[in-house]
Order: structure tokens, then C-alpha cells, then sequence
């Protein structure tokens, strides 16, 4: 193996967007990633091939070139309150830049749809009823561009990079090389040594638990965050249309009475499909959703999410998230599936009352179960909270027929000790993306790629 100037753990955004800033800047940067090339990514279940999830290892969702955001619904965020953490690294108007810069660059690779923002007085509407029911209404502006186009964008962006980087895909990296308190390069799972005097690590929440390895093998000092668990609910087009027309995705964050925590709205996918996501670190099937932008469905669905943080000296949030991940998993065999009205009920849904049921499931290979064996009571009730608020601005989503799936984990919830450039207490070691606990969606792990390169480069190219 060669030397390089930088070493890229992970292809998705925060990797390309450091890796295109870097190879601009003249750098010779190799990027590493265990999954597919772009072209090669495929599901299973999409192409067809079964009918439940078969747990590959790596999961064509979450992993190979362009990262989770390949099969992402491609909702680029273009406000700095949603998808990350990275205001308190970098400030608002250094934010507010970085999130302008990333999606012109996104618009160059082909994301040229058009941006969402909710008309003054009907977002006004919106804000003063859901203030009624406790909900703060954020409205958000929104580029696009859909499961199709994201690939399309991630491909153009592949064809630019593979001119000015080395790139290896389905190539696993096990480890990280240090040396007195400086970083040397990377171990692969072969055995391979590559060496650099600076290496980005942004395995996003696929690789939090690989990372949570890395930071304790090197002494790294890590933060726990909330984490963050919850179900995908799914509606019919009409409960959510007059909003989704208007915000394309609402953004609701209420504080549930009964416990005083935080549950939110997050990743809505109007006319979108409810889907599978398989860790292959853990061994867990996840629910998550998103939207294709030529070919709709009849359905909307989102994710209702609580935050708990908890009590000291608990020190493992991802673990936890996991925890009750594997509950629902033990239960199914995969994701549960499960009407509102059968939970509130008490009784478990069947094949043949989801059948009966007005709402047709988008995600077939869900089980028909009961949420409640695996869910905490404390988050049903943030939950079944959430979706009365809710119901205020979105009529007809309390109603029986709603559907709910479980579950629904974001393993963002350790963040590594990282200064204002990123950069860990180890010299030349960066951390950036969902994996790192920075960041929480496609716009702001693609900024804090340019966060980290710019700190490099600033250190005289040597991270040091
Ligand atoms: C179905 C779905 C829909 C989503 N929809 C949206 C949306 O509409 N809008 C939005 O903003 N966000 C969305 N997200 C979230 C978004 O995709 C992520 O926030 C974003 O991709 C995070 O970027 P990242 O660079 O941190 O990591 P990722 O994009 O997760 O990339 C990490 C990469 O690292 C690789 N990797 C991990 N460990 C290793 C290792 N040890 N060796 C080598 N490679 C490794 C993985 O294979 C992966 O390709 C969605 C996610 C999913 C799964």
C-alpha cells in the first residue's frame, strides 16, 4: 500500500465532501469503505430476490459509496436547528455558510429540485394550533431530491472524485494506528498497514459501535448523548398532504406530560415507503423510511422519536437503543407492525386485522405484533402523547387505522471529545458524521467533512 496525506474511513457524505476538499486542495487522499460501489448496491428485498431481510453483511442500505445517503430519501435540510449538533462546534453563521456551500455543491452533482418552504401565513396557521396541543412547530426548508436522484447525485459525485482520489470499496478497516499520541494510518481486516498522517473517521451510525471500539482500543475520551428511540407511524397520503404540500416535512418537538421528555417528529416521507435497515455490527433490523421522487406511493410516513437521557453512571445509550431493537427482533424476527388502535387496545395487530385495516402497510415484510412487549412503557406513553398532540394539526392520525413499526433507533448518541476543527486528542485523528455523535442528517455530515478537511489544511496539511 501507498502513503497518503489522508486516510477517509467511510464513503457517505462527511467522507466525500472532506475527501473532494482535500483532492482540490492537491492532497493525496485515499478513501475506504466496506460496502459496494454505488452501481452494485443493492437490496435484496428491492431487487425482489426475498421477501424478508436476509442480513447482509454490510447492508446495501447503509453502507458502500455515498453511504446511508445512497438509499436516503435525499431530504437535504437546509436549516441549521435539524440534522446535527455541529452548531455548537462551528456557530451559527459558520453553519449557516457551510449548509449554503454544501448544497450548491449537491446542485452541481445533479440535486436540482426544487427547495420546500412553507407559506408565511399558513405556517403561521400551522405554529399558533400546534402551540395548542404543546407541539413547537419548526418550519424548515427543505431541497428533495428523492431515493433515485440521491443515487443519481452520488454517482456524479463518484465519477468527480475517482480522478483525484484513491478509492477502495468492499475493503473493511479494523483498526486505527497511533503512536505516541499521533496517529500513523489505518489496520484493514486483511492485515494491510496504511499509513497517513491523518485519518477522518466517518462510519456513520452503521459503524457507532466499530467507532465506540476505535475510541476505547485508543483512550479517547467520549460523551454520552440521549438516545434516541421511537416507531415509524404510517397514514394515508390524505391525513398528511394539506401539511406535506406546504412544509414537505413537518418538524414538531413536544415535551410529553407524563414524563417531561422530549419526543419530535423526524424523516418524513410523503407518498414514501416504510423500509427496512439491517446493522450488520449488531446484528439488528431497523425501521427507517423514505420517499422516491418518480415513483410515489399512497402513504406518508415519519418517525416519532424520544430522547431520554439517563441517569449516572450509565454510560451506554447505543447499547440500550440495541437493547430494545433486539426485543422487537426476538419478537418478529424483524420489525413489528402493529395498528394504533390494536395498541391501545392492548391486544396484539394479526395478518388478518391489518388486512381489514384502512391503512396498507408499504413495508410487507414487517411482522403484525404487539409493540408493547418491546417498547418501555415510558416511551408508549411519550408516544401515544405525541400522536394526540399531533392529531391538533394532522386530523386523523389518532384514529385506530394508523400504523405504527418498531422500532426505530438512531445510534448517534456517543460523540467523541473533538475540538472546533474536529479533531480528536489523538494528533491527526478526525471524527466527523453520525458516527462520530456530530451530526444527524445528509447537510451537516457533509459540512463537518468540510470542517474537518479545513482543519488540516489550516495545520499546514500535516494535522499536526
Ligand atoms: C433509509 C434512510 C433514509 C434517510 N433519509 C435521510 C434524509 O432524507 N435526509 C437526511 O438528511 N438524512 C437522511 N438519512 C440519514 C443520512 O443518510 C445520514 O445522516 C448520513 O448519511 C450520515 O452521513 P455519514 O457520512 O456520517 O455516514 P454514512 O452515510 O452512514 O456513511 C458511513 C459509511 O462508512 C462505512 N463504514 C462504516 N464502518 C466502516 C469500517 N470499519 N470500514 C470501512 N467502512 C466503514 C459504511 O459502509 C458507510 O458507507 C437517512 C438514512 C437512512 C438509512
Amino acid at each position: 500500500m501507498e502513503r497518503y496525506d489522508f486516510i477517509i474511513v467511510g464513503a457517505g457524505p462527511a467522507g466525500l465532501f472532506a475527501a473532494l476538499e482535500l483532492a482540490q486542495a492537491g492532497k493525496k487522499v485515499a478513501i475506504f469503505d466496506k460496502g459496494s460501489p454505488i452501481e452494485e448496491r443493492k437490496c435484496p428485498i428491492k431487487t425482489g430476490a426475498v421477501k424478508n431481510c436476509v442480513h447482509c453483511r454490510p447492508c446495501a442500505i447503509v453502507c458502500g459509496w455515498g453511504g446511508a445517503g445512497a438509499y436516503s430519501d435525499g431530504k437535504l435540510t437546509l436549516t441549521p436547528e435539524f440534522g446535527g449538533n455541529l452548531e455548537r462546534t462551528v456557530g451559527r453563521q459558520r453553519l449557516l455558510d457551510l449548509i449554503a456551500e454544501v448544497d450548491r455543491t449537491f446542485v452541481h452533482f445533479g440535486a436540482d429540485s426544487p427547495v420546500f418552504e412553507p407559506e408565511a401565513g399558513y405556517a403561521a396557521d400551522v405554529i399558533k394550533r400546534g402551540r395548542s396541543a404543546g407541539l413547537q412547530v419548526i418550519p424548515a426548508r427543505i431541497r428533495h431530491m428523492g431515493t433515485d436522484r440521491a443515487k443519481r447525485v452520488l454517482a456524479n459525485f463518484y465519477s468527480r472524485l475517482k480522478e483525484v482520489c484513491a478509492v477502495f470499496t468492499g475493503v473493511e478497516v479494523k483498526s486505527v494506528l497511533a503512536e505516541h499520541n499521533e496517529v500513523q494510518g489505518i489496520l484493514l481486516e486483511d492485515g494491510t498497514r496504511v499509513f497517513a498522517p491523518a485519518v477522518l473517521l466517518a462510519p456513520g451510525r452503521e459503524g457507532a459501535t466499530w467507532m465506540e471500539r476505535v475510541a476505547a482500543d485508543l483512550g479517547l475520551a467520549v460523551d454520552s448523548l440521549p438516545v434516541d428511540i421511537g416507531v415509524r407511524v404510517e397514514v394515508p397520503d390524505e391525513i398528511a398532504n394539506d401539511l406535506t404540500e406546504q412544509f414537505y416535512e413537518v418538524k414538531a418537538v413536544f415535551d410529553a406530560p407524563t414524563f417531561d421528555d422530549r419526543v419530535r417528529t423526524f424523516c418524513m416521507c410523503p407518498h414514501g415507503e416504510v423500509v427496512t435497515e439491517y446493522q450488520s455490527d449488531s446484528g439488528l433490523v431497523i425501521v427507517n423510511g423514505h420517499s422516491n421522487r418518480d415513483r410515489k406511493t399512497q402513504n406518508t410516513n415519519f418517525a416519532i422519536l424520544v430522547s431520554t437521557e439517563f441517569t449516572q453512571p450509565f454510560r451506554d445509550p447505543n447499547g440500550y437503543g440495541g437493547a430494545i431493537a433486539r426485543l422487537a427482533n426476538m419478537l418478529g424476527g424483524t420489525v413489528l407492525v402493529q395498528r394504533l388502535g390494536d395498541l391501545k387496545a392492548g391486544r396484539r395487530s394479526t395478518a388478518g386485522r391489518i388486512e381489514r385495516g384502512l391503512v396498507r402497510p408499504t413495508l410487507l415484510q414487517a411482522e403484525p405484533g404487539d409493540l408493547s412487549f418491546a417498547l418501555p412503557y415510558r416511551h408508549l406513553t411519550d408516544i401515544l402523547e405525541m400522536i394526540r398532540a399531533l392529531n391538533v394539526i394532522m386530523p386523523g392520525i389518532d384514529g385506530p387505522h394508523t400504523l405504527l413499526y418498531g422500532v426505530e433507533v438512531k445510534f448517534y448518541s456517543l460523540r467523541l471529545a473533538l475540538d472546533k476543527g474536529l479533531q480528536a486528542s489523538i494528533r491527526g485523528l478526525y471524527a466527523a458524521g453520525d458516527g462520530a455523535g456530530v451530526t444527524r442528517g445528509l447537510v451537516q455530515a457533509s459540512a463537518s467533512g468540510l470542517v474537518a478537511a479545513r482543519d488540516f489544511l489550516d495545520r499546514g496539511g500535516e494535522g499536526r
